[in-house]
């Protein structure tokens, strides 16, 4: 079968691991509720505890610090609306946590990016004091779902420590790509959506530390060890867990994609040299490649891409045809004429040489460069 399209976008959502399709299926045939105590009750609670020890495996954690939540929205917005006085949150924190602090009443306390996108803690040390006269919450993400730039969590984590402040930890882009681990650095809060790791839309997680007390995400029935009420979503979270543990057994999954995009952005800056690279100059996961061309906007490059059956995005398109300057380019300090033109390409752990040629090509065809050469 030729193919027809090329998919590039898997930071707004990844392609469905077969171990996650064959897991969701073989459990919506369990018709047991995971509450009942039958054994068709029993084999659903049997599913989600084993995704929940797959669950925890993958981010270093234990399984009862696990909570299997709608996803990583829903996780976030829970984190920041437990009561914090103040949360300090970088200005490249995804919507789910941004808007969610500024809704819940705490002093909001940015943190600055340097222009390669880092977050910049040392600006942050002094503001923080001491932490335990205050509940004052610290929000991080792992990496950023724009620009792929990885944040410095060691350094946040050993501040947290440090000034006796709990530490948020958004690792929804990393699995797969860097590693994360939860109990090493000591977060009170760390959370993961499986759509974007090859498990299924609408399910995610927050796992919380073993003793810190954060409020009910639902109330109601007493699910999730009364954390969040709800007749658990036992497909969802089955194909959650099946993902989680293909990761964990891959090998050389982001060697490979780092080795297509470095192809990639070859293949960008050859043809069209007044191309930039956000970030190139920072650590950045293996599989994200932020591109500007200055002088064409995102929206219509991602419009002639998709005629050219090219599937990427404009700046961060997790939500629906969301158009604008992105509040990540713009925190870094980007001039609005490279922000505005900044598209995303994001691989997957099925991405094939054939897939960066495909794009090249396209590229090729609606950036000009092909007129211009001619
Ligand atoms: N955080 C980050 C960094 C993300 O990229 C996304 C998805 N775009 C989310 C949170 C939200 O995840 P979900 O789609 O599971 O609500």
């Amino acid at each position: 079968m030729t193919r027809t399209r090329t998919y590039l976008d898997c930071n707004a959502s990844a392609p469905l691991r077969a171990e996650a399709r064959a897991a969701m299926l073989a459990a919506l045939d369990v018709v047991g509720n995971p509450s009942s105590v039958h054994g068709e009750g029993r084999a659903a609670r049997a599913i989600v505890e084993s995704a929940r020890e797959a669950v925890a495996r993958l981010v270093n954690a234990r399984p009862s610090e696990v909570v299997f939540t709608s996803g990583a929205t829903e996780a976030n917005d829970a984190v920041m609306a437990a009561g914090w006085d103040t949360i300090f949150a970088s200005g490249i924190e995804h919507d789910s946590v941004l808007a969610p602090a500024a809704r819940s009443g705490a002093e909001l306390a940015t943190i600055a990016v340097t222009t390669n996108g880092v977050a910049d803690l040392a600006s942050v040390a002094e503001r923080l004091g001491d932490g335990a006269s205050k509940r004052v919450l610290l929000s991080l993400m792992a990496a950023n779902n724009e620009t792929g730039i990885i944040q410095p969590l060691e350094e946040a984590a050993a501040l947290a420590r440090e000034h006796g402040v709990a530490l948020h930890v958004d690792a929804v882009q990393a699995p797969g790509r860097i590693a994360v681990d939860f109990s090493g650095l000591g977060a009170a809060a760390l959370t993961l959506s499986a759509h974007k790791l090859g498990g299924p839309r609408g399910v995610g997680a927050l796992i919380v530390r073993d003793g810190v007390e954060l409020p009910a995400l639902i109330v109601g029935g007493g699910q999730e060890r009364r954390r969040r009420g709800g007749t658990e979503c036992v497909a969802g979270i089955a194909g959650f867990g099946a993902a989680a543990d293909a990761i964990v057994r891959e090998q050389g999954a982001a060697r490979r994609m780092a080795a297509m995009r470095a192809k990639l952005e070859d293949g960008v800056k050859a043809t069209t040299p007044g191309a930039l690279i956000i970030g190139d100059d920072a650590r950045r996961i293996a599989n994200t490649s932020c591109i500007a061309l200055p002088g064409k906007a995102a929206e219509t490059m991602v419009i002639k891409l998709d005629l050219e059956g090219v599937a990427v995005s404009a700046g961060s398109a997790c939500s629906s045809g969301k158009v604008g300057t992105s509040h990540v380019l713009e925190a870094m300090g980007l001039a609005p004429e490279i922000a505005r033109s900044a598209i995303r390409v994001s691989l997957g752990s099925d991405t094939q040489d054939e897939d960066i040629a495909a794009f090249l090509a396209a590229w090729e065809k609606v950036s000009g460069a092909a007129a211009v050469a001619a």
